[in-house]
């Protein structure tokens, strides 16, 4: 199983040091993959910090040039050199808030994978796709331009808009069948299986559920992955 922690736009170096202090000798021995994704900012600290451990380091975002007069963003290369091991592409705030399309995800991701990083890749519809029954469509959209993309060095995250942040997590129904899909659309786009995760409003109450509801290959948290000790119980569920 891979288990990431997206940390979004939270935590400080004091936090991180903390955080890392509870964690990494907890994750001793620790049969699962998993992956700490902080601010920009904390990355260097958080590779020192790591190395050595269990917990691997990724990014939130990362941009398609290796390089270039593009103010505010980081390229994918400079992460690789770093030590940062797995970038988060196609985030659904990324994409509502910050004018993300399949098609410069796809290029991110592309980019990403070319300088060495693994592709956490990030599908969902939002609410009003759900009820008006485009779910599935809308899956087939957000995946069709994967194709290009080494499958070797990609992950999907399937999370649900409206699970996300709401305490509303989709039912293991719901979770089976969209990654069912997913699968399927993976293998036929790369030939290959590829891993899919499920996030949104994952806790360490209803982790054990949806981490063994079948086609789960791990989780995606935000919000409970910002305490050492909520992440560490649902890194034990799975
Ligand atoms: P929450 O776990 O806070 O719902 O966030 C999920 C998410 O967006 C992870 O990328």
């Amino acid at each position: 199983m891979l288990l990431a922690a997206n940390w979004k736009m939270y935590g400080s170096p004091s936090q991180l040091a903390a955080y890392c202090e509870e964690l990494l000798p907890q994750l001793e021995g620790c049969a699962h993959q998993v992956v700490l994704c902080p601010p920009f900012p904390l990355l260097p600290q958080a590779v020192m910090l790591c190395a050595g451990s269990e917990l691997a380091v990724g990014a939130q975002n990362c941009h398609w040039a290796r390089e270039g007069a593009f103010t505010g963003e980081v390229s994918p290369n400079l992460l690789a050199e770093m030590g940062v091991s797995w970038v988060i592409i196609a985030h659904s705030e990324r994409r509502k808030l910050f004018g993300e399309t399949d098609d410069t995800a796809l290029a991110r991701a592309k980019a990403a994978q070319e300088a060495g990083l693994s592709v956490i890749f990030c599908v969902g519809e939002t609410l009003a796709e759900r009820e008006g029954g485009e779910t599935l469509s809308v899956l087939q959209r957000q995946t069709a331009v994967l194709a290009g993309l080494d499958p070797q060095k990609l992950v999907i995250a399937y999370e649900p808009v409206w699970a996300i942040g709401t305490g509303h997590n989709a039912t293991p129904a719901q979770v089976a069948e969209a990654h069912a899909f997913i699968h399927e659309r993976l293998q036929e786009l790369t030939g290959q299986a590829v891993p899919v995760l499920y996030g949104g409003s994952v806790k360490p109450q209803n982790a054990g559920e949806l981490l063994a509801t079948p086609g789960v290959a791990g989780a995606l948290v935000g919000g409970a992955s910002l305490d050492a000790g909520s992440f560490f119980a649902i890194i034990q569920a799975a």
